[in-house]
């Protein structure tokens, strides 16, 4: 990786209907300008099913990943997840998180954005937190604006209400800037601070 390609690492975020519905949106913005990291591509978007759906159309093992943390937090507070949900598979349970999921995205406007900066991808997720924003870190833009969890989510058979997504990895990244943005849409600009911040 040279100077450039770190300079200018670049991810996906998406505020989710319930940040902009809170009226989050520029206080979320500005976090992360503040941090340092520059908005390239910005856009206000009411997504259908289909386009949410696209967007969390990850691989088995993710879906496995969300079924697993279920799991975790049930057997956290003592609860059944069998009686709660009807099984116990990883899979079983990520996919119908996965519908949950879906149907959070599509409920409303969300606002979707390329940052790009130093290590942008760690350091946004870094700065989102932890999945579950009753757990998330204080400090973290989960921790401190959220407090949904998953136990609870679960039972409601919806989605945890956690504000942000952020991409996970380079690949990721790329997969989902090229699914939000056409190329065009992405500018190319210099911060006045960028000088004396790195
Ligand atoms: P992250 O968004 O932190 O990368 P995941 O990719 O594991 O987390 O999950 C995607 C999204 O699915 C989460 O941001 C959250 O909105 C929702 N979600 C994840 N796990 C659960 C769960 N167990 N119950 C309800 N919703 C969940």
């Amino acid at each position: 990786m040279d100077a450039e390609a770190i300079r200018r690492e670049q991810t996906l975020v998406l505020l989710k209907p319930d940040a902009v519905a809170r009226g989050l949106t520029g206080t979320l913005l500005e976090r992360f300008e503040q941090a340092g990291l520059k908005i390239v591509a910005l856009k206000m978007v009411h997504p259908t099913k289909e386009k949410a759906a696209g967007h969390y159309d990850g691989p088995d093992e993710w879906i496995r990943g969300m079924g697993q943390k279920t799991l975790d937090s049930f057997a956290e507070f003592d609860m059944d997840v069998e009686t709660v949900l009807g099984t116990t598979d990883t899979y079983t349970i990520g996919t119908m998180v996965r519908g949950w999921l879906v149907d959070y995205i599509a409920s409303g406007p969300i606002i979707a954005m390329v940052l790009e900066g130093v290590h942008a991808i760690t350091a946004v997720r870094r700065m989102v937190g932890f999945t579950i924003p009753a757990r998330a870190e204080p400090g973290t833009i989960r921790g401190d604006y959220s407090i949904d969890s998953n136990t609870l989510s679960s039972l409601e058979k919806r989605s945890t209400k956690n504000m942000i997504h952020a991409s996970g990895d380079t690949e990721e990244a790329a997969q989902e800037i090229a699914y939000w943005f056409k190329p065009d849409e992405t500018v190319s600009y210099q911060r006045a601070d960028e000088i004396v911040m790195f």
